[in-house]
């Protein structure tokens, strides 16, 4: 008879820092009919600071839907921006 023993450990989603993590990005909804503009993704930058810069510019080009969105749909006037930032699954200790 063979016994076995299992090891578990629990895990933790906490922002990806690491090289390859997937870049932040961003989008708009019109909130009265529930339309999406297109995915703006911000350039991977090895800084904090350039980083911020790069969302800024996603940002700002994800913004430029709702001019297009307006020429169709004129009475639409509220917006949210959705926002992506990358997550990695943290290994905790063995229990
Ligand atoms: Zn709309």
């Amino acid at each position: 008879m063979t016994r076995e023993t299992y090891g578990f450990r629990r895990f933790a989603a906490v922002p990806d820092t690491e090289p390859d993590a997937e870049a932040p990005a961003y989008r708009i909804e019109c909130v009265v009919c529930g339309h999406n503009g297109p995915l703006a993704e911000a350039d991977k930058e090895q800084s904090a600071e350039a980083q911020d810069k790069a969302s800024r510019k996603a940002q700002q080009e994800a913004t430029l839907w709702v001019a297009q969105h307006r020429k169709d749909e004129p009475e639409h006037f509220t917006y949210r921006m959705w926002s992506s930032a990358p997550v990695r699954l943290e290994p905790g200790a063995w229990q």
